[in-house]
């Protein structure tokens, strides 16, 4: 049964609108085979140059498509691809991508294209930012987690040694084009990564896509038209509260749900993807505040097991002790959870839940509550 009554089809891809004010309102398209038809979109915004902006492994991959079709719209192209993962998001990358940018020659009325995953997102988003004061870019998001979460929303930016995603800008895209037959190529789990963030819509705010989620998740990794429904669904929701409080002064805060643990699990791993990536941190994460908010009788333990069961079905893990190498006792992980941003005077912010599909920003957790608590996981 098709959950997405709200989205346009034209046969071709599934349409969301971010109906954001002041000319900056934009479409998500989400599809098959959209990258070889990315010229059009691009061309249809009116620029004489599109320069792509990649990393080497999605430059393999999909960079001389994109080109050709670029070209093939009759925009003059360029390609630069920096180095696949985190460590892009540096200031030298961003020096570098800057000036190739200024070396391809794009002027104010051109675009910078960024093609690949999160981290390519951001950077390639921010390097438009700023360059000539704003140039207006273009999201291909290559990953299943860039294209429900990461390409959608305007937040850009780079990692400081002071930490990540502290140097950045609200910029957001023209336009959205998220190929989902380009996640036929992506790595497993990479892709069960994703999939954290896409069961975290449902347990946010939409218990029936939670339930659908639990019914259709096979044909999502698979690739079938389940794919591109999820995709649609989760871009649906993030662009709702996106448009509602676009530089999260309230409710953009729920997006983190899972966040406040997962954030201090991947601290306390160094950031390295051998043993944690993001979304596998937002899986225990996940499993993690429905148990606390069981504890705190806020909701059915029923729930929590149900989003556990879940997210163990795909693969991901959901316990503390699933982490590669462990993560410390639990004052190490309140002392990881206290370096995040959602800390206000000591107290603890934290996204808990009533239940699946029901979830709320909760201030001012105690602390000996919440270490209590990890102690009891931990035992
Ligand atoms: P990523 O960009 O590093 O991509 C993961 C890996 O997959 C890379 O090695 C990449 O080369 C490879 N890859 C990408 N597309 C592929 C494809 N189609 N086939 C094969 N391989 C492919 O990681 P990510 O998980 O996409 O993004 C993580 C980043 O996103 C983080 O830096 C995070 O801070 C950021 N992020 C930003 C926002 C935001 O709102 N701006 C939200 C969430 C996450
Ligand atoms: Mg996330």
């Amino acid at each position: 049964q098709a959950v997405t009554a709200v989205t346009e089809t034209d046969g071709e891809a599934l349409t969301v609108h971010v109906p954001l004010d002041g000319g900056r309102a934009y479409d998500i398209r989400i599809g098959r085979g959209l990258l070889d038809r990315a010229g059009a979109g691009v061309a249809a915004l009116g620029a004489r140059a599109a320069v792509i902006v990649t990393d080497e492994t999605v430059a393999g991959l999909y960079g001389e498509r994109v080109r050709a079709s670029l070209e093939a719209a009759g925009l003059r192209s360029g390609l630069i691809a920096v180095a696949p993962g985190e460590a892009s998001k540096s200031y030298a990358t961003y020096a570098a991508v800057s000036d190739g940018l200024l070396a391809h020659k794009v002027e104010r009325n051109d675009l910078v294209v960024a093609l690949g995953g999160g981290v390519v997102g951001d950077l390639a988003g921010f390097a438009a930012a700023t360059l000539r004061r704003g140039v207006r870019f273009v999201q291909a998001p290559t990953t299943l987690l860039a294209q429900v979460d990461s390409s959608v929303g305007g937040k850009t930016g780079i990692n400081s040694p002071h930490g990540k995603n502290l140097i950045g800008a609200f910029h957001q895209p023209r336009l959205v084009l998220a190929d989902t037959g380009a996640l036929d190529t992506l790595s497993e789990r990479e892709m069960r990564a994703g999939y954290a963030e896409v069961a975290k819509y449902g347990l946010i705010g939409d218990a029936d896509f939670f339930a659908w989620c639990e019914a259709h998740w096979a044909g999502i990794f698979s690739g079938g038209p389940a794919r591109d429904e999820a995709v649609a669904i989760c871009c649906r929701a993030k662009a709702g509260v996106v448009v509602r409080d676009e530089r999260e002064d309230g409710e953009r805060a729920l997006l983190n749900l899972g966040h406040t643990f997962g954030h201090a699990l991947e601290r306390l791993t160094g950031y390295e993807s051998e043993r944690l990536v993001h979304g596998e941190g937002v899986a225990i994460g996940l499993a993690l505040a429905f148990r606390f908010s069981a504890r705190l009788g806020l909701c059915a333990g029923q729930e929590a097991g149900r989003v556990a069961n879940h997210l163990a079905m795909v693969g991901l893990p959901t316990r503390l002790q699933q982490v590669p190498g462990g993560c410390g006792g639990a004052e190490a992980i309140l002392e990881a959870m206290g370096q995040d941003k959602k800390v206000r005077d000591g107290a603890l912010t934290f996204i808990l839940a009533r239940g699946i599909g029901k979830s709320f920003i909760a201030p001012g957790i105690d602390r000996a509550e919440v270490r209590a608590f990890l102690s009891e996981e931990l035992a």
